[in-house]
């Protein structure tokens, strides 16, 4: 692997941002968090941009002067795209490149539409990614807990020859180099993004399923084999332990038969058909593929997303889920951050 450079706090300041107006175009997830984060590290002018709705209003209770999209680009010099990637290319279009002038920054928080070429601001103009590795209510809670978040940085255009510098006061801003910023550009970002969620999470998903169909197979009960596997919350508290001591060295945690039964597994496993797997879904990234087939998707209104929901919420082990999660009260549970799924199964529910 490529050794990266990595950002802490000794490496910015806000300098770059001083004297600047700094726009935040979306009042959602992160554009919240990131706003209140820069206001309370000490940057001074600060707009957001929306639509007139519910977040619109959300940002003036907050204390931000708001303003329509394009007004809000016009008066700033520091644009942070945080609306959704699905309708960035759109704002953009219509509100944000009318206004844009020579020597503002444009912002992303993901490498998306920049990689596959949605979006392609004027040479004239920075073009960076700060894109924090947490939804936006951890980037906001760690901030206030004096900690940050970690991200991603990238300067794909440097027309005014600090783009990096005012990327870095944007990760100290917001409190990213209070953990650690790793450069990179945006096709790395962009596709390890979407590796994670194409190829990891539908085998770790499988694996769930595929455990429920053997050991329904033998005659467990569904509630029983649900609760061991996730809804105990086990499996994601191994997963917090791993993201903090290590996968192998969180292992002691559990009893000897478990460290015993864990290792022999993995040891056991033939990876080739997961590599493989990967690869296929490597593949179709790279090839700008799966982005072609997710705009079409788009623009016929999700007809396949909306048949696998109905296909994967009428699966017997999700079925048993919710059951289960009713009966034991388990919702009551949630943990913070989590507010980012609910409103994702809301918006998901707009689209049916
Ligand atoms: P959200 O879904 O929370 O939405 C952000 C904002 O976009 C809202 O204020 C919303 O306003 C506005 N918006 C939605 N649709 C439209 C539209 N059609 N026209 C104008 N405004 C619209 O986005 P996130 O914060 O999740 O994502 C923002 C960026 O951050 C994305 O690039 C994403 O990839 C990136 N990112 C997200 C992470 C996450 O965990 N969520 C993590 C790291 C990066 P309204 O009230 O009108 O709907």
């Amino acid at each position: 692997m490529a050794d990266s450079t990595v950002y802490d706090e000794s490496d910015a300041d806000l300098d770059a941002l001083t004297g600047r107006t700094v726009a935040i175009i979306g009042y959602g997830n992160q554009g919240r968090a990131q706003a209140k984060n820069l206001r309370d590290a000490g940057v001074e002018d600060i707009v957001v941009g929306n639509r007139k709705d519910a977040s619109w209003e959300e940002a003036q209770e907050d204390g931000f002067p708001v303003y329509e999209t394009g007004e809000a680009v016009s008066i700033a010099s520091v644009v942070f795209l945080l609306v959704p990637d699905e309708v960035a290319p759109a704002v953009y279009e219509e509100h944000i490149e009318p206004n844009l002038e020579a020597g503002d920054v444009l912002n992303f928080a993901s490498g998306y539409n920049v990689t596959y070429e949605y979006i392609t601001p004027p040479d004239d103009v920075d073009v960076v990614m700060v894109a924090p590795r947490m939804v936006g209510a951890m980037v906001r809670e760690l901030y206030v807990d004096g900690r940050g978040a970690p991200a991603f940085l990238a300067v794909e255009r440097d027309a005014s020859g600090e783009a990096l510098d005012v990327a870095l006061a944007i990760a100290h801003g917001i409190g990213a180099t209070r953990s650690g910023v790793i450069e990179g550009d945006f096709e790395t970002e962009t596709k390890l993004d979407l590796l994670t969620e194409q190829g990891l999470i539908p085998v770790i998903a499988n694996a769930l399923i595929a455990k429920w169909e053997v050991e329904r197979e033998a005659g467990a009960p569904p509630e029983a084999i649900l609760m061991e596997q996730y809804l105990s919350q086990e499996l994601s508290h191994i997963f917090r332990k791993a993201a903090t001591m290590g996968i192998v060295e969180q292992m002691p945690l559990h009893s000897m038969t478990s460290q015993y039964g864990q290792l022999a597994g993995i040891d056991e496993f033939d990876r080739e058909p997961l590599r493989e797997f990967m690869r296929e879904k490597m593949g179709e990234i790279d090839d700008g593929s799966f982005a072609t087939e997710w705009t079409l998707q788009q623009q016929a209104g999700y007809p396949k997303l909306k048949r696998l929901y109905k296909k994967y919420r009428g699966h017997e082990m999700i079925e048993a889920e919710q059951t289960t999660i009713d009966e034991f009260g388990l919702d009551e549970l949630d943990e913070a951050g989590d507010a980012d799924a609910s409103d994702a199964a809301e918006a998901d529910e707009s689209t049916d």
